[in-house]
């Protein structure tokens, strides 16, 4: 069973992961550019792991371990993530990660979860100890392990150093760092490589069916191809191409409220902010190359560290909206 969606670029790391999958530590940490399908290579690798036979490309895809696989309801493969981070996971995912996302969507009303909390790796830890499983392994996926809080990293790392079994257990983030050293340095570090711009855009045009020229403006951006797929998804590729022609031509959409709002309703705060801070950096950065930092400069200068904070706020605070509301007051006065 190969993963339905054909993404070139990860068949060298896939390769160089599932050869030696036999002798890999319990801990592994996939690393690399944001949403270019890490998630996908350690979904490849559960399946192997967990196949009945063992066998070394994708798994065998007939005995009972890899139906079950596929129709997402093995007892053995337990996917963690945030409970809004959901809408990124593919249908295999969300399924398996269901049953981490402690207060169901459907019976309560809060807003769900940023963050993986420790109550997850508790029932997680009650998993692996009781389920019996199918053949001899247990696999566990962090599709996206910087969600991990402070406490959840904590209680994972008792898990990594005294694993349960024949438990693999798969970080996968785009931004390592945010993992605490003492996780990072019980994994075997594995760097996955992003596909270039123009791999991106004939991506974008085959498996999309996106316009080539708009397929190399979506691809020109540095945008990992799975955030563009998921906005072209969710409809709104048309507000993306004209969010990217703004700002790419000066940041006149600072000053204009409505049209931020509305990119920020359409594409999401975090993706917004993080463009808007990449320009900034960009500006500053030509400009201190060549010696001479404007007023302008230093102002965009001001703004990138702003963003930073609101992002930074938005991650780890309750009231986020009301940070993000203050920015724009701020913007517009
Ligand atoms: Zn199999």
């Amino acid at each position: 069973m190969v993963s339905p969606i054909t993404c070139g670029w990860l068949d060298n790391a896939r390769i160089k992961l599932t050869r030696r999958w036999q002798s890999l530590p319990h801990g592994i940490l996939l690393t690399g550019p944001e949403m270019i399908g890490k998630s996908l290579l350690a979904f490849d690798l559960a399946r192997i792991m967990l196949c009945e036979t063992g066998q070394n490309k994708s798994g065998c895809g007939i005995c009972s371990s890899c139906q079950l696989v596929e129709q997402s309801v093995h007892p053995d493969l337990h996917v963690v993530t945030s409970e809004a981070s959901g809408n990124l996971l593919s249908a295999h995912f969300v399924r398996h990660a269901e049953r981490y996302w402690l207060e169901k969507k459907s019976t309560s009303t809060r807003k769900p979860s940023e963050q993986i909390s420790v109550d997850s790796i508790r029932a997680l830890n009650q998993n692996l100890a009781a389920t019996a499983s199918l053949g001899a392994r247990k696999v566990v996926i962090f599709p996206i392990a910087d969600q991990l809080n402070h406490n959840a990293a904590n209680a994972l790392l008792k898990l990594l150093e005294e694993p349960t079994g024949d438990t693999f257990i798969i970080l996968v983030t785009s931004v390592a760092h945010r993992l605490p050293a003492t996780i990072r340095s019980r994994c075997v570090h594995f760097s996955v490589k992003g596909p270039s711009s123009s791999v991106v855009a004939t991506w974008l045009q085959d498996e999309k069916g996106v316009a080539p020229e708009t397929a190399a403006q979506f691809a020109g951006a540095g945008l990992g191809p799975f955030i563009i797929a998921d906005l072209i998804e969710r409809g709104v590729d048309g507000t993306l191409l004209e969010f990217l022609e703004s700002i790419q031509g000066g940041n006149s959409v600072f000053g204009e409220f409505e049209t931020l709002k509305r990119f920020f309703e359409a594409l999401g705060d975090e993706f917004v902010l993080e463009m808007l801070q990449r320009q900034f950096l960009k500006q500053v950065r030509k400009n201190a190359g060549a010696g001479v930092l404007s007023v302008s400069d230093k102002a965009a200068m001001d703004r990138f560290v702003e963003i930073g904070e609101v992002r930074e706020s938005l991650r780890t605070t309750i009231d986020s909206q009301l940070a993000l509301e203050g920015m724009m007051i701020r913007i517009q006065s």
